[in-house]
Parts: C-alpha cells; sequence; structure tokens
C-alpha cells in the first residue's frame, strides 16, 4: 500500500500554534486558552487551536462592524470586488495539495477525494459569485398609487448587503462549508466572522491566510475558533450581528433561531437530513446499484443529503440490496493518506460512539444487518459501511440522521406507496430517483418534498445548483443566484418627480 507523503508546509502548518484572525490580525484567544485537534484515523493530536469565547467574538464582530460602516470594502467598486472573490478560488487552487491534504488530516476524509473534490469545489465556488458582484441589480418599477392622483413617481429597488454575518459551519466538508458561506456573502459586500467546527478548524485558518493575499481589506473576514458553546452561541446571540448563517444539526439549528431572537438577525439555516433513495424496477441495473451505494457512502454518510433511506420497488429489491451489500464489502476502509483508500474514519470518537450506538439500537429493535453493523479495530473511529434491512418506520434508525455509512433498504410497491413513504420524515433535504422511464421520474420529482432532486445520479453539486431544505431541513438556499438573496436586503426608494 503506498501512501502520500505528507507536504512539508503541511507539516509546519499543522506544527504552528494557531491563533484567532480578527481585524486582520493573528491573535491568541482572550483567555489564553487552546484546544487539540486530533487525527481521527490515530487519534492522536494533529494541532494546537486557539480556544475563542464570548470576549474574542465580540473583538471579532466589532472589527467587522468596523470594515463594514467605514473600511475600504464598501467603496470598492462591483469589479474590484469580484476580482478579489475570483482571486480567492485561484488561491485555493495554487494551495491545492495543502488544503486538500489538511482536509484529509483533519476530517478523515481520502486524501483523493480532498483533492478531486473538497478543494476544487470550493475554488469554483468563489469563481462562480465572483462574477455576481457586477450583477447585483435592482429594478425601475411602475407606480399607480391610487392616493395621489396626477403624481408622478420614479421607484427603484437596490440590492444591498446585510452587514455584519456570522457564519457558523460544520465538520464534514470544513473547506467547502465555509466557501458556500463566504463565497456569497463577500461578492455581495457583507463583512464576516466565522466560526469553524471544534473537529475540523485547520483548513479555515488557511484559508483567512488565502483571503488576507486576495487582497480582502482588514476586518471584513474574521476567524474565531472554538467550541460551539464558547465562540458559537455568542456569535448568534450578538446583538451587531446583522444575520447568522449555520450549517449543522438541527438541533443546534433551533437554538441558532432562539439565540437570534434577541436583535431579530435575519437567519439562515441548513440542517440534516434523512433523504430518501427510490430505486425503480426498470432502473438501470448497475447504475443504480452503484448509485444507491455512492449516495450512502460518499464521504462516509457524513453528508447531510446521505440516501440513508434506500426504497427499492419489490421486484428487485433483493438484488439491489445484495448489489449495495457487495460493494459495501469491497470498500477499502483506512487512513485517508493511503493512496488506495476510498473510506476513512469517522470525524471523532463522539461521532464513532453516535453511530455505533444507532447500531445497536437497530439491532435491539430487531432489524437485519445484511453487512457491516459495527467499529472496524480499536484505533481511530473507523465504522463498517453497513446495510440494514427489515426495518420498520418507527424505528430510530429508519427516522433519525444517523450521520455515518448506514443504510436501511426497505421494498416499496407503486408510485403512489412510494411518494408517501419518501416523505414520511420530518426532513427534506434531497432524494434521488432512478428510472429509465421520463415522465415517471418527473412526476416523482414533483411529488418529493426535498430541495433537491436527482434523477439517475447523486450526490452531484455545483456552485450554480442552489441548495437547500424543506421542512426541518433548513431555511433559504446555498450556492446558485439564489444564495444571493440569503444576503442581500432589497430597498425600494420612491422619488417624487
Ligand atoms: P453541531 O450542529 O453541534 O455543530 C455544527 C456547528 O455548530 C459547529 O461549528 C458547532 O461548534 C456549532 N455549535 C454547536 N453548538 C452551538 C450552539 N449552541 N450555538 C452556536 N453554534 C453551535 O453538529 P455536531 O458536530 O455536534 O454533529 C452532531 C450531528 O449533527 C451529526 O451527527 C449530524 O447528524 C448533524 N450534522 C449535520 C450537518 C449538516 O451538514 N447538516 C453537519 C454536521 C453535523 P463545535 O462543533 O465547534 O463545538
Amino acid at each position: 500500500m503506498s501512501t502520500a507523503t505528507l507536504d512539508t508546509r503541511v507539516e509546519s502548518f499543522t506544527q504552528a500554534p494557531h491563533q484567532l484572525f480578527i481585524g486582520g490580525r493573528w491573535v491568541d484567544a482572550a483567555s489564553g486558552e487552546t484546544f487539540i485537534t486530533p487525527n481521527p484515523a490515530t487519534g492522536e493530536a494533529l494541532a494546537s487551536i486557539a480556544a475563542g469565547g464570548p470576549e474574542d467574538i465580540d473583538r471579532a464582530v466589532r472589527a467587522a462592524r468596523a470594515a463594514f460602516d467605514e473600511g475600504p470594502w464598501g467603496r470598492m467598486t462591483p469589479s474590484e470586488r469580484g476580482r478579489v472573490v475570483w482571486k480567492i478560488g485561484d488561491l485555493i487552487l495554487e494551495h491545492l495539495e495543502e488544503l486538500a491534504q489538511l482536509e484529509s488530516l483533519d476530517n478523515g476524509k481520502p486524501l483523493t477525494v480532498a483533492r478531486a473534490a473538497d478543494v476544487p469545489l470550493a475554488a469554483d465556488l468563489f469563481h462562480y459569485m465572483a462574477g455576481w458582484a457586477t450583477k447585483l441589480d435592482g429594478s425601475s418599477l411602475s407606480l399607480s398609487v391610487p392616493y395621489a392622483p396626477g403624481v408622478q413617481f420614479h421607484a427603484y429597488t437596490l440590492r444591498e448587503p446585510i452587514g455584519v454575518v456570522g457564519q457558523i459551519i460544520p465538520w464534514n466538508f470544513p473547506l467547502l462549508m465555509a466557501a458556500w458561506k463566504l463565497g456569497p456573502a463577500l461578492a455581495t459586500g457583507n463583512c464576516v466572522i466565522l466560526k469553524p467546527a471544534e473537529q475540523t478548524p485547520l483548513s479555515a485558518l488557511l484559508l483567512a491566510q488565502l483571503i488576507a493575499e486576495a487582497g480582502v481589506p482588514d476586518g471584513v473576514v474574521n476567524v474565531v475558533t472554538g467550541f460551539g458553546e464558547d465562540a458559537g452561541a455568542p456569535l448568534a446571540a450578538h446583538d451587531m450581528v446583522d444575520k447568522v448563517a449555520f450549517t449543522g444539526s438541527t438541533e443546534v439549528g433551533k437554538l441558532i433561531v432562539q439565540a437570534a431572537i434577541g436583535n431579530l438577525k435575519k437567519v439562515s439555516l441548513e440542517l440534516g437530513g434523512k433523504s430518501p433513495n427510490v430505486v425503480f424496477a426498470d432502473a438501470d441495473p448497475d447504475a443504480s446499484v452503484a448509485g444507491a451505494a455512492n449516495a450512502i457512502f460518499f464521504n462516509h454518510g457524513q453528508c447531510c443529503v446521505a440516501g440513508s433511506r434506500l426504497f427499492v420497488e419489490e421486484s428487485r429489491f433483493d438484488e439491489v440490496v445484495e448489489g449495495v451489500a457487495e460493494i459495501a464489502k469491497s470498500i477499502k476502509v483506512g487512513d485517508g493518506f493511503a493512496e488506495d483508500t476510498q473510506m476513512g474514519p469517522l470525524v471523532s470518537d463522539e461521532q464513532l460512539r453516535r453511530v455505533t450506538g444507532f447500531l445497536d439500537s437497530g439491532r435491539s429493535d430487531g432489524a437485519e444487518v445484511v453487512t457491516g453493523g459495527g467499529q472496524i479495530g480499536d484505533h481511530g473511529y473507523f465504522v463498517e459501511p453497513t446495510v440494514i434491512t427489515r426495518t420498520r418506520p418507527e424505528m430510530r434508525i429508519v427516522r433519525e440522521e444517523i450521520f455515518g455509512p448506514v443504510v436501511v433498504a426497505e421494498p416499496f410497491q407503486s408510485l403512489d406507496d412510494i411518494a408517501a413513504l419518501a416523505n414520511d420524515s420530518s426532513y427534506g433535504l434531497g432524494a434521488g430517483v432512478w428510472t429509465r422511464d421520463i415522465s415517471k421520474a418527473h412526476a416523482m420529482a414533483k411529488r418529493l418534498r426535498a430541495g433537491t432532486v436527482w434523477i439517475n445520479c447523486y450526490n452531484i453539486f455545483d456552485a450554480a445548483l442552489p441548495f437547500g431544505g424543506y421542512k426541518q431541513s433548513g431555511w433559504g438556499r446555498e450556492m446558485g443566484h439564489e444564495a444571493l438573496e440569503a444576503y442581500t436586503e432589497v430597498k425600494a426608494v420612491c422619488a417624487q418627480l
């Protein structure tokens, strides 16, 4: 087995103590406290990180406020701003190998995946959003004003940045989630305080360096590492923050909404999922089986949109389940730096315990484990790719987000049955449909209550495709031009002529 060589720049980056990035300067946490981010493949210490708290959040918010209200950012032309955002994308590509290695070390994902997907997608997001900086148009409006007969008005709308934005991101795609949030916020002229997940702060810290190098003025982007309760909660509650954008669990999403009540800041949320992936009997046999496996096992199932509920039309149920189980057994699980690794460890000991806890609950509820079902070894946080059948709708493994490589499979009989079954969830983030019947595919897409429906594919993400959830999967959309709405206010201007 060959293993990738650790880049010397990555080695020195991880060994250096990491500070907070506030007002364009690297500073220690006010408390002086630090914490260790471990390598999930070994459980061993990877880097020392500043543990930001309420005082640091306050400093960062004030730096962002000053940058928004008085700094050069607001005076840049849209074209200049767009070029700076584009440059961030360029710098990400220039530092692709370092970022990919950091992502693999910190999160556990295979280096090959980080190189091919996470880092290029993050760069592409900045490139895509850069173009919008010059296209934030309002419109001119024709007024009638019935109580002002004969008076003429000139009315128009302006699209303006919201102001100071707090962004709280998770650990499953650390760099990409930072890009999804920072790209539209910067393209539209906002100032940001980014709080990365405690498990995976490293790529955001390197990104902060690249953002400064790209020419983003001081205070426009601030990065405060730390824990959710100490740094995330005060950010969501801060009265000088105009908007908070959050990705993570539905449980914490609800806390964010409560915290935002104080000054009624705007809130956008990208939360959990329990996404249905529906295979009809007429689907391409090989593509649907491979697609069902990819839908759940990509990123070790640590995807908010993972196809974790597999529904297969009865006549093909056994064959598809067997096919997915065969793929599960063949997946090479190991250290993300090993070139042949297809699935790395889960991100943390906590996540390992959570996923194995779900597996135990499935077994004790009477579900059948077709393959997998347990931890691999006792070093690092590895879990077997798992396929489960003979479930009942009320089981926890069917209803709750597991966020691991665990799929529950169930047969269905007809399109009417499956629409109801697929929608029987408090979530509505993603869904997959596999069929060669074009009208069935689109009829099903229309009936699914989900923010994204993939037909004969899964896990396709693009900067131009809006992403977000129905029901308890969130508020608002990221990516695409819809993301601009989440970061702008519309001002109506009315002049009497
Ligand atoms: P969380 O929702 O706790 O974490 C997401 C982010 O929110 C992190 O930066 C976290 O900080 C921060 N946070 C935590 N508590 C608060 C708070 N009270 N106020 C403000 N911010 C806070 O997810 P977990 O990491 O605990 O994972 C638990 C489960 O959540 C997973 O098993 C999965 O089901 C789901 N999840 C969903 C994701 C998605 O993409 N939709 C992504 C990640 C998890 P920190 O972790 O640094 O302490």
